[in-house]
């Protein structure tokens, strides 16, 4: 399945926030973090209500192999260990934490030990970190690789190829030295020689940067890359930087890369570096509807309303709030939810903004089909939905689709494809071949 150059769709930037370093927003009057904030199984509450903990207090530990800790983000008092309703329309246990407005750092923040590779998977599991790109995989399962000659080319995606965000973009431009210590981990740890750094084209400030970082490290190309969405997908990403094509079914490793977000790389410096877990985040928020656009540096935890409150709130009434951007984004349920460790935006659109197309007849054009990245047919997917028809699903491989939104952004009837895309995974899931067709 060879990835075409250039598939995918030219989507509006609306990089508004791009020159917008970020700012540190008040001690929020409290939080309230999920155990649930990555792929796997849910961390485990290790405090109970009264506890007094402060920032990088471990207050719940990972569940399992593909799992991760959760921290403090906040000083403060335990007040609750309640369920949430979150954007997954899961309800799950979620930490509160009063804060006491000290933003007091707890004394069992330090520097772990780093000698060996197993010191740095370990600091990797105790740093909570998750993937920042958006898909939350615990990054110590990504880096625990039996044998390291395996790894062809580290591949740090700097794409934030999604409309609105520019999280990334500042990690790039205001944290460079931490990149920089960042890509010495993985060469010493992962023994890599070959490190790519793919950035779209309409960052050329990052491109230039990371290029100043390159001139000093043989082990380090940065590849600047076409801005056509969804150049950070990873299997898009990983052809596009390396030319490798990762099989179907089979992880990036089994086409030579491992897949790093620049800021999970960043947060993974600072954690060895000083032993501050993942406790915050740098999240853009923007949109139609809000009044003051910016770049947010944001406990883990604080309510989207608080975030949007700092940023001077709505100058209109929102139609559609997202946790990330336009194209892969998910509607936020209430704005008292949280911001979770792989929060990298909040994107509220007026109500005009966020009309979906008008939809009528699908008029057989094929933009569907020549636009998506992956080489699927979403227009037969959609019919082999309607039509209940599983072992054609599977015929049409809807398991490969990553979700990204080409197909539904081109189609010029509206049809919602990349929803149904989600229905036909989820109804193949609970598909039993002898029952034929559901
Ligand atoms: S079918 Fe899936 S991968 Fe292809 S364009 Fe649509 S959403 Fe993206
Ligand atoms: S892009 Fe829309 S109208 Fe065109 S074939 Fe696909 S579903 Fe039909």
């Amino acid at each position: 399945m060879p990835l075409i150059k250039l598939k995918g769709a030219h989507v509006p930037h609306r990089k508004n926030t791009a020159q917008m370093a970020a700012v540190r927003m008040p001690a929020p009057k409290s939080v309230t973090i999920p155990v649930v904030m990555h792929i796997g199984a849910p961390a485990v509450p290790a405090v109970k209500v009264g506890d007094h903990v402060d920032i990088g207090d471990v207050i719940a530990t990972a569940g399992g192999f593909v799992s991760a800790p959760v921290h403090a983000s906040v000083s403060g008092t335990v007040k609750k260990i309640d369920t949430i309703l979150v954007s997954s329309g899961n309800n799950v246990n979620a930490i509160t934490i009063e804060s006491d407005g000290e933003m007091k750092v707890s004394e069992a923040v330090k520097p772990p030990k780093l000698e060996t590779y197993e010191d740095f998977i370990n600091a990797v599991k105790d740093s909570g970190l998750v993937g920042l790109g958006g898909a939350g995989f615990p990054t110590a399962v990504k880096l625990k690789i039996d044998d390291l000659s395996r790894i062809k080319a580290v591949v740090i995606n700097g794409a934030e190829c999604e409309p609105y965000i520019t999280s990334d973009t500042r990690t790039m431009l205001d944290q460079a030295d931490l990149m920089k210590e960042g890509f010495a981990l993985l060469e010493k740890f992962l023994k890599v020689k070959n490190i790519i750094i793919g950035i779209e084209k309409n960052k050329p400030e990052c491109i230039a940067k990371m290029n100043e970082l390159a001139a000093a490290d043989p082990c380090l190309t940065v590849k600047p890359l076409p801005s056509v969405y969804p150049q950070g997908g990873e299997k898009v990403l990983i052809y596009h930087t390396t030319g490798a094509v990762v099989p179907e079914g089979k992880l990036p490793l089994d086409a030579g890369a491992v897949v790093l977000n620049c800021t999970t790389l960043a947060c993974l410096a600072r954690y060895c570096k000083t032993g501050m877990p993942l406790v915050e985040k740098c999240v853009t928020v923007d949109g139609s509807a809000i009044k003051e656009p910016k770049n947010v540096i944001v406990p883990i935890g604080t309510s989207i309303q608080d975030l949007i409150d700092f940023a001077g709130g709505f100058k209109e009434e929102p139609g559609k709030i997202l946790y990330g951007g336009p194209m892969m984004g998910i509607a936020v349920p209430d704005t008292n939810c949280p911001i979770l460790k792989n929060t990298n935006a909040i994107i509220a659109l007026n109500e005009k903004d966020a009309q979906p197309k008008k939809q009528t007849a699908c008029i057989r054009c094929g933009n569907c089909v020549s636009h998506c990245p992956l080489h699927l047919n979403p227009v037969a997917i959609s019919k082999a939905y309607r039509d209940g028809d599983c072992e054609e699903l599977k015929k049409l491989k809807v398991n490969l689709c990553m979700e990204c939104g080409c197909c539904s952004f081109v189609c010029p009837t509206g049809q919602p494809l990349v929803q149904r895309n989600k229905l036909s995974k989820a109804m193949l899931r609970n598909y039993k071949p002898q029952e034929g067709k559901k």
